[in-house]
């Protein structure tokens, strides 16, 4: 690591920030075991190794020299976060995923690398248990020191409370990429600012490393741009796609690329799911003082990228389909994944009330989330919260330690039914949270964002208007299966059935369609829980082995014809009728 007199990277100021993990020095055995995965190359000082953007770069071992890697700046000189020499080896997060790289590597002295390519790098972390712990952990620690660089990642640039603005910084939270914020200032004031001289309707944007700026980008445009997403290869026929990256999906991807199979996980925002919105999880078994969902899905993903996983992220899945035992699956944009079975892991989104001008307040005053992001936007203020279940019961419990007073609003008449003991004896105790039963939202106001609510209770007629800008709608889910209307059986609501006569085999998790299983909160009657979504992700894949060992030949049979079939359906389907 950079100590040889230069400045210390600022990440090192940070005392969580544990270099010796980021940079561990490999044994000579190490060394020696990986030898079998590359070859040396020798180099000239001054080469680049690789550059900022590039996807796929090889890791590369040091045996004699000097290695530089640097963080190329947005306005002035590239910064040095790091100098690798005998025995330290080369890269970050983007080594286990296809992201563009983030950082920049050339060498300081001739020197002589071990150069291990991609294909060979995946074999070695399933081969090499104890390297490939040490790599991942590097890898960890060296995205925690880039994104506590202040000059790292990109900025982001517009106002706080605006909706646009928090919906990509959420982006970049929960991918974990590094960003820092930039608040514009005024409009009148922009004009002498080369990098804010755009006018508020171009806000927010986001300035690139390399001096562009986009403005009001799409989640997909900045996940294309940033190279966070990782396209699926369209020749491929994965043996399995996992739809959806909360618990249940990530604990399916863990197991199934652990026991060998060729596994694409394919998540429409951002790994985590709902957990992902928790501030705090507490009955998760093994983390006896809680987790952040954020946390628990970054581990989780780290898992399964180790065990070879390939994620398709900040894409969705719009339409599925069978042909010849192989599944079709079209992500947004028409990008075609074939896999020879299906976990169906995509969840539920947040239910929304029934009041007038709600839309208008949605990410304007009215969130979905209460983590570290939102918490924010209300410090020292007073909210409210909507719900009388786990979720709005642990939001109300962890914003009363932010904000100046929570007012809980719940439609019946207590939450003995709906929500956890522990939970309501803290919200009792709390001098922070109002309770409001029988209680229901009647009226937002607000200009551009909300300003002021009132809500009633319905027993007593009583009416409360108080001036409050932020309220947190936790009043359960819907599943996510709308893209999957007039393909599988789904019960009233749009849960997926499985099992017994509803599944197309006698097990827990089949769905009506052969070789589709389906496993967490999408499924009905699953129980809505972190653990059980986990249970059910990890248990599943016995039966995607069962099904794949059945029906091998099937599948070897003729796959490419089946693909060729699958190829003509969708042209035939794309060209107009005349
Ligand atoms: C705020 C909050 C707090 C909670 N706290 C707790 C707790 O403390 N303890 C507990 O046990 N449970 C808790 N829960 C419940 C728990 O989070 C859920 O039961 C769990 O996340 C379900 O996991 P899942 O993987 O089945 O689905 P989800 O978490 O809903 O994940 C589904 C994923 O699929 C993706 N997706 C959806 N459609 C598509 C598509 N067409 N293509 C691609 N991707 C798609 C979504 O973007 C999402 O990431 C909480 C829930 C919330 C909302």
């Amino acid at each position: 690591m950079a100590d040889n007199g230069e400045s210390k990277p600022s990440a090192w100021n940070n005392p969580e920030f544990r270099p010796d993990l980021a940079f561990p020095q490999l044994t000579e055995d190490m060394v020696e075991r990986l030898m079998a995965y590359g070859r040396e190359e020798t180099f000239p000082a001054n080469v680049t190794l690789f550059k900022q953007g590039e996807r796929q770069v090889d890791m590369f071992v040091v045996l004699d020299g000097e290695v530089e890697i640097f963080l190329p700046a947005t306005n002035g000189e590239p910064k040095i976060i790091a100098s690798h020499r005998r025995f330290e080896f080369s890269g970050e997060l983007n080594l286990l995923t296809s992201q563009g790289s983030l950082v920049e590597a050339r060498t300081v002295s001739e020197s002589r690398l071990l150069r291990i390519p991609r294909n060979e790098l995946q074999r070695l972390m399933r081969s090499e248990g104890e390297i490939a712990n040490l790599i991942t952990s590097a890898t960890i620690w060296r995205r925690i020191g880039i994104i506590g660089e202040a000059t790292g990642g990109v900025v982001l640039i517009g106002h706080a409370g605006d909706a646009e603005m928090t919906e990509l910084q959420r982006f970049f939270v929960r991918n974990n990429y590094p960003h820092r914020i930039m608040e514009a200032p005024a409009e009148e004031a922009t004009t002498t600012d080369d990098l804010l001289s755009d006018t508020e309707s171009r806000l927010p944007a986001v300035a690139l490393s390399d001096g562009r700026t986009l403005h009001r980008p799409t989640i997909t445009q900045l996940a294309d741009e940033l190279g966070i997403t990782e396209l699926p290869d369209p020749e491929m026929i994965y043996d399995v796609t996992v739809v959806g990256a909360g618990p249940s999906g990530l604990a399916a991807a863990v197991y199934a690329a652990s026991e060998g199979l060729c596994t694409l996980v394919v998540e429409g925002t951002a790994p985590g799911g709902q957990a992902g919105t928790s501030s705090k999880i507490e009955n998760y078994l093994g983390f006896p003082t809680g987790i952040s969902g954020q946390r628990l899905a970054s581990r989780a993903q780290l898992q399964a990228l180790k065990f070879g996983v390939r994620f398709a992220i900040s894409r969705e899945i719009v339409t599925a389909e069978q042909s010849d035992g192989i599944h079709k699956l079209t992500l947004a944009g028409g990008i075609p994944v074939c896999s020879r079975a299906v976990v169906v892991a995509s969840g539920a989104q947040y239910r929304k009330l029934s009041v007038e001008n709600y839309a208008q307040y949605e990410n304007r005053g009215i969130y979905y989330a209460a983590t570290a992001m939102e918490s924010v936007l209300c410090r020292d203020n007073e909210v409210i919260v909507v719900g009388g279940g786990n979720s709005a019961g642990q939001a109300a419990v962890f914003l009363s330690g932010v904000a100046k007073h929570v007012h809980h609003i719940v439609r019946g008449k207590s939450l003995a039914a709906t929500m956890s003991q522990y939970l309501i004896s803290r919200i009792e105790s709390s001098s922070h949270i109002t309770l409001y039963t029988h209680s229901e939202i009647v009226k937002l106001e607000g200009e551009s964002s909300l300003e002021c609510v009132t809500w009633i209770n319905r027993k007593t007629g009583e009416s409360t208007m108080k001036p409050i800008r932020t309220v947190f709608v936790m009043i359960g889910a819907e599943p996510n299966t709308g893209w999957l209307y007039g393909t599988v059986r789904l019960d009233k609501k749009g849960f997926i059935v499985t099992g017994g006569s509803d599944g197309f085999e006698n097990t827990p998790y089949a769905t009506s369609v052969p070789g589709m299983y389906a496993v967490g909160d999408v499924r009905a009657s699953s129980v809505k829980r972190v653990a059980s979504a986990v249970g059910e992700g990890s248990v599943v894949i016995s039966d995607v082995h069962r099904y794949l060992a059945d029906h091998r030949n099937n599948f070897a049979a003729e796959p490419n014809s089946a693909l060729a079939a699958l190829r003509l359906a969708s042209a035939a389907a794309a060209t107009p009728q005349s």
